[in-house]
């Protein structure tokens, strides 16, 4: 067993990350590995993973063995010398770098290497990126960056030009499946159904195989397309699926939050005038914290949906050219139907409808009046 066995359909990174920590642990003289990493991949294909991987195998005594106190540790982000940052807001601040390069120049407590992995590094603001540069540059001789983002144009090229590369791809439908079937509970048909259906993106395949609320919010979001026959259903279309993002965050963030809150109360001794000093001013900055947080996961589910809405146009297109491999093949006669009412021209221009929509979602754009136009656009 290894750590690198989680990572589905990834087998060309494996020996480039097996070699860097060979060198790492050798003290080789060698060009395998270097102090700065940065993992790129589309969403769900385990960028993130993989940089935990190989931070598990860096500290390992047996290089990544899966199991030892090592291993297990830098896995549950609880390892003294493997610090995860994991943004929650809808950026990553120059003073939350700073002082993660603070932490990162303490001396390793159990093993060779400090390391410091930021998921995201996409949120990385200007000058944040500024204040990592030098130390990207001139790193401290025990301390590793791992940094990922979804593409390498993602990443100021300041920084990306100072890291090693390693590119996921995007896993095939079938390791998706084995996975699903290796790792969970769910049966032969809903792997094949949730590992089609989510196109590579592991995180999603999981949710939809295992959630049975997943897969009713998808057929509420498949209808749309079907219900766009007017102005005015486009814009109830635009408000329908914002609600169900909203929703599916507040599902996802309302329990977390409650609990942080409850411990910041705990730690401060009370609440209102009872609060010891301090305690009015960090409860205030958790609140900004999880509000950042809460527009970041509906901003998430958003584009989740707006993917889902793409392989519909998808499976049009596909079946309009005559093929026949349909991701959602639980939705085969509507998609059908749908495809004999337009042209393939049309399709393409809708499908790129979507990807405006969501570009324009990750450069900030308000989430109503994207969904409106973007809507208006389908019809
Ligand atoms: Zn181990």
């Amino acid at each position: 067993m290894s750590v690198f066995d989680s990572l589905i359909g990834q087998d060309h990174i494996v020996d480039q990350l097996s070699n860097a920590v060979k060198v790492a642990k050798g003290g080789e003289d060698s060009q395998a590995m270097t102090h700065s990493w940065l993992f790129v991949g589309p969403p769900g294909s385990g960028r993130s993973n993989a940089a935990i991987a190989f931070a598990a195998a860096l500290v390992c005594k047996e290089s990544g063995c899966g199991k030892c106190t090592d291993c297990t540790t830098v896995l549950s982000s609880t390892h003294v010398d493997v610090e995860r940052f994991n943004p929650t807001g809808l950026s990553i601040k120059a003073e939350e770098v700073r002082e993660l390069i603070s932490r990162s120049s303490w001396s390793p407590s159990v093993g060779g290497w400090r390391i410091v992995v930021i998921e995201d590094a996409d949120r990385l603001t200007e000058t944040a990126a500024n204040a990592l540069l030098k130390t990207i540059e001139e790193p401290e001789s025990h301390t590793v960056w791992l940094l990922c983002a979804p593409t390498l144009t993602d990443v100021p090229v300041t920084i990306r030009s100072r890291c090693r590369h390693v590119q996921l791809r995007t896993p095939s439908t079938a390791s998706v499946e084995e996975f699903l079937l290796n790792q969970t509970q769910v049966d032969e048909k809903t792997a094949r159904f949730a590992s089609r259906v989510s196109q590579g993106h592991i995180g999603r395949a999981r949710f939809i195989a295992t959630n049975i609320e997943a897969q009713s919010r998808r057929k509420e979001i498949f209808a749309l397309p079907l219900s766009l026959r007017d102005i005015e259903n486009c814009f109830k279309a635009a408000q329908k699926l914002l609600d169900l993002a909203e929703d599916q965050a507040e599902k996802e963030n309302s329990d977390r939050d409650a609990a942080e809150l409850k411990q910041l109360q705990d730690a401060f001794q009370g609440t209102g005038r009872g609060l010891i000093s301090g305690g009015a001013k960090a409860i205030k900055d958790l609140e900004k914290e999880q509000k950042s947080s809460a527009t970041r996961s509906i901003r998430d589910n958003i584009d989740g949906a707006l993917l889902d809405l793409s392989t519909f146009y998808r499976d049009v297109l596909v079946l309009q050219s005559n093929g026949a491999e349909i991701l959602n093949i639980d939705l085969e006669e509507e998609i059908a139907n749908y495809a004999r009412t337009t042209q393939p021209k049309r399709t393409i221009e809708q499908i790129d409808a979507i990807l405006t929509a969501r570009a324009n979602l990750s450069r900030n754009s308000a989430p109503l009046a994207t969904l409106e136009a973007l809507f208006c656009a389908l019809k």
